[in-house]
């Protein structure tokens, strides 16, 4: 058999009528080589393999017709178009060019015959199909236009290069496809059970390019067909063997051992009011005895609302900055920031330990000379915003890093902070999150790190009672409101928006807050949200939590963190707008003394069916895990980890939420791939190519 060459590494240009120009626009797309180019798939298809009467034409569809031209004018309207009417013997429809040159419209006259493909849309006159893709009919020879025999696929494409062209290159590569030149690179994995046997790789990939009339097009429009659902499993087997990949370099790695130091520990556990719960001290003690190895830890500890995580980060924090190390704290809000900073400095400035302070709103003089501090050392522990791994902040000698609320950042900004260590060390990293992150996605997105559950909560928490009302009885809500606080306890009033724009947000909190002041004259009325200042935040922040604020009107930039245990009554504002793991960090801000805590939601009406069964999950049970699991059912992956982080992986054919059920069978498949990392490079090199260096743990 003659040497062949393997298609992963034939560049494009073995292709006819690629040259270097062609070529450098299709690695804009990321295609170098013709495997590239082979599992480039369509994203959708389109149906040319049968003309549609003009009579049958139906609004918003792709359709195939033909006709002749009865009329054609340019029409002045809003915008100046190129108006033609095209004609069969079942009916007519209105062609419609806003760009349009002198040729073209010679060429669009009446009693020019026209094939067409478009999609139907209502115009000015009815259905119309602007800018049609066309071919002019030489009515002379009386040539008929063959049809496509195929469905025609339609690729994810980029300036330079027309969906036709890119149609021609694949199927040039498809026609140097055989056997023997693509591996299979399923082939001997234990693969899910209704997958095809008789799949061969060649046919799939044939068929996904151009697939056949009968073909089921909308089980292929769903992604659901059996073959896409085969390649879907090789890209997202792919990606988890990449975060395994980038995770093992990662634990080989040099990190400073940071053993234990019982006499800091005990001091700081012996000036805390309260004793760890068992599942606190379990957790403790996995990572004391991950920063003592001398490779990075990257563990996640996830605990509900309340489970009282930061008091475990601060334990991590004396441990390493006893070993002389810096660590530093990052929290997604300012508020959130705050909250840490206080508490840090008020358990670990009796212990001599100094505690810097890095947020965007810092002043420039404070700002100069908390960087100073921070640089040379002098701060050992430093808590802050994304301030904290911005240009120009040095760190003297960072061995560990905690991040607050995981979900609010991006895996690329982690692994900016982290990048912030000394050359050669990697810091030790701590992860936390009050969003459980279900077993599947946990997976996919963090190659099943380390992670430790604090599973109880402190103990003296009163369950939350919640209740649903409808905005008709907000009134009712309102002297609620009032009783309770006529009872000296505190009220959280929550403003929600639909709108992602901060300044709504803020002005539908002000307009509250104003509302309320009205309706409760006699009663002490906060407001906080993002815009204002920090120090303003601050200042009612602290007047609610010293009691001097009966009742806080916010926007959901409460939703982290914030620790106020005398308030016993939320009420959120339109609840049907937020996801239920969001819903669930903001309810986590009452419940948390022993006063019995009661939230309402106070919806408008109507409600859809899918709102209805996501609030009632929220009156039905407290339980994170289930709340998230909830969540990632009716709203998917990127709701429930935050788009941030699912934004950060794209995939061609795989969709996290769809194939969720794939998931599973991946790990086996994976272990089986262990002991052959040629295998599990090719197969990254297939799915992620040059974006492996993004996939990181
Ligand atoms: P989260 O896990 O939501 O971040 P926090 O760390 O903010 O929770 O803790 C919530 C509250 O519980 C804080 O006021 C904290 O001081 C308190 N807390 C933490 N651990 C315990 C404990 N073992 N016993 C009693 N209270 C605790
Ligand atoms: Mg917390």
């Amino acid at each position: 058999m003659p040497a062949q060459q393997h298609l992963d590494n034939t560049p494009v240009t073995a292709i006819k009528g690629v040259g270097p120009q062609v070529a450098q626009k299709l690695e804009r797309l990321g295609l170098f080589t013709v495997q590239d180019l082979l599992f480039h798939l369509p994203y959708r298809y389109q149906d040319r393999t049968r003309l549609t009467p003009l009579g049958a034409l139906q609004l918003h569809s792709d359709v195939l017709i033909e006709g002749e031209i009865r009329a054609s004018q340019i029409v002045f309207g809003r915008r100046r178009s190129l108006v033609c009417r095209l004609q069969d013997n079942t009916g007519t429809v209105t062609l419609r060019f806003f760009h349009f040159g002198a040729a073209q419209k010679n060429q669009l006259v009446a009693g020019t015959r026209l094939r067409c493909f478009g999609e139907t849309r209502r115009g000015a006159s009815g259905l119309e199909l602007y800018h049609p893709e066309y071919t002019v009919i030489d009515t002379a020879t009386d040539n008929k236009l063959a049809l496509e025999a195929n469905l025609t696929p339609v690729y994810p494409a980029t300036e330079g290069i027309q969906q036709q062209r890119l149609r021609n290159i694949i199927t040039q590569a498809l026609n140097l496809l055989n056997d023997n030149n693509l591996s299979d690179l399923l082939r001997n994995l234990p693969l899910p059970q209704h997958f095809p046997e008789s799949f061969k790789l060649r046919e799939t990939l044939a068929y996904l390019h151009r697939p056949p009339l009968n073909a089921p097009l909308h089980q292929l429009a769903a992604g659901e067909h059996p073959l896409q659902q085969r390649l879907a499993f090789e890209e997202l087997l792919a990606h988890h063997l990449s975060l395994l990949k980038s995770r093992q370099q990662l634990k080989q790695q040099n990190a400073p051992a940071l053993p234990l130091n019982s006499s800091k520990q005990n001091a700081l556990l012996e000036n805390l009011p309260f004793a760890l719960t068992g599942a606190q001290q379990r957790v403790a003690a996995e990572i004391a005895e991950d920063i003592a190895q001398p490779h990075p830890m990257l563990r996640l500890v996830q605990g509900d609302v309340g489970s009282g995580k930061t008091v475990v980060a601060a334990l991590a924090a004396v441990q390493a900055i006893a070993n002389g190390k810096q660590v530093a704290l990052m929290a997604p809000t300012e508020i959130l920031a705050e909250q840490h900073y206080n508490n840090f400095r008020q358990w670990l400035e009796p212990l001599d330990i100094q505690v810097g302070w890095l947020t965007g709103s810092l002043k420039v003089k404070e700002r100069r000379e908390q960087l100073q501090a921070t640089a040379d050392g002098r701060n050992q522990i430093i808590i802050g915003t994304h301030a904290l791994f911005q240009d120009g902040v040095d760190y003297c000698d960072l061995g560990l890093v905690i991040i607050d609320e995981q979900h609010r950042f991006g895996v690329q900004q982690r692994y900016a902070l982290t990048a912030k260590a000394q050359q050669n060390q990697q810091p030790h990293q701590l992860i936390m999150t009050a969003t459980p992150i279900p077993r599947t996605l946990a997976m996919s997105f963090y190659a099943d790190l380390d992670s430790s559950v604090i599973d109880e909560l402190p103990p003296g928490r009163t369950p939350v009672n919640t209740v649903l009302i409808e905005n008709g009885r907000r009134d009712q809500v309102i002297e609620r409101v009032r009783a309770a606080c006529l009872e000296r306890k505190q009220a959280y009033w929550v403003c929600t928006l639909i709108e992602e724009s901060e300044e709504l947000q803020c002005e539908a909190a002000e307009s509250s807050a104003q509302m309320l002041a009205e309706a409760l004259p006699g009663i002490s009325i906060g407001l906080v949200h993002g815009r204002l200042k920090a120090k303003d935040k601050a200042m009612v922040m602290d007047a609610f939590k010293a009691g001097n604020i009966d009742l806080l009107v916010a926007t959901t930039v409460i939703e982290v963190g914030v620790d106020v245990p005398n308030a016993s009554l939320m009420i959120i504002e339109n609840p049907e707008r937020l996801g239920l793991s969001q819903l669930h960090q903001l309810r986590g801000r009452i419940g948390r003394g022993s006063l019995e805590s009661h939230c309402v939601l106070l919806y408008s009406t109507p409600l859809s069916k899918d709102s209805k069964e996501r609030l009632a999950v929220m009156r039905e049970t407290s339980d994170g895990f289930i709340i998230a699991e909830k969540d990632l059912q009716l709203r998917g992956p990127g709701e429930v980890l935050g788009t941030r982080q699912t934004g950060d992986i794209q995939f061609h054919i795989a969709d996290l939420q769809r194939d969720a059920h794939l998931l599973n069978d991946i790990k086996s498949a994976a272990a089986h791939l262990q002991q052959q990392p040629q295998q599990i490079q090719a197969l990254i090199d297939r799915w992620l190519g040059i974006n492996e260096q993004y996939a990181k743990v």
